[in-house]
């Protein structure tokens, strides 16, 4: 019988998450719930695409795995029970175990910051989460180079109107 061997990133992906990205249909459905979909430059399960086309360098430079915030309800709605947001958290793990993070430690920062604002808030609006990112760079100068292209865009203001339920949200953080 023929053996079909995997491409090594699938191999190394599947041994992170327990699962093949080659699982998910491309139905939508994930990206339809995300929360921060809005002010994303490319929808989650876009980024599954990629790897399942092989355009990984594409997928694990997506400015997407920066904005999700590990909420699960992509994962929660997968009529093919593929967890998209641990798929996430393994390409955000791979994107730097590789090198392919642009500006890592500011990049890095800016997630942990829009952890934080949705964390304590349930949601997030824009001044808390500049303020935040600044306390953790000290870098004022850059904020200009640093966040991806939606914080300019003014996008992240869509999110308070988007994220109303704080309940909810802060039970999710609680189960990490
Ligand atoms: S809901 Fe599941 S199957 Fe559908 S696109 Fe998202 S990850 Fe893929
Ligand atoms: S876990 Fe990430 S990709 Fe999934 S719905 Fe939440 S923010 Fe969107």
């Amino acid at each position: 019988m023929h053996h079909t061997h995997k491409p090594p990133f699938i191999e190394e992906l599947t041994a992170i998450t327990g699962q093949d990205p080659s699982q998910c249909y491309q139905c939508g459905k994930c990206s339809a719930g995300c929360p921060v979909r809005e002010f994303t430059d490319e929808a989650p399960n876009r980024v599954v695409r990629y790897v399942q086309l092989g355009f990984y360098e594409k997928a694990l430079t997506s400015k997407t795995l920066w904005l999700c915030a590990g909420c699960q309800t992509c994962s929660s709605r997968c009529p093919k029970d593929f967890h998209l947001a641990h798929f996430m958290d393994a390409m955000r793990e791979l994107a730097l175990k590789k090198g392919m993070v642009e500006d890592e430690k500011n990049t890095v920062e800016f997630h942990k910051a829009f952890l934080k604002q949705i964390e304590s808030y349930g949601r997030t609006h824009e001044v808390g989460m500049v303020r935040d990112y600044k306390l953790h760079t000290m870098d004022l100068m850059k904020d200009v180079d640093l966040a991806p292209t939606m914080f300019l865009k003014g996008k992240l203001s869509i999110l308070p109107h988007k994220v109303k339920d704080t309940k909810t949200i802060k039970k999710i953080f609680k189960q990490k």
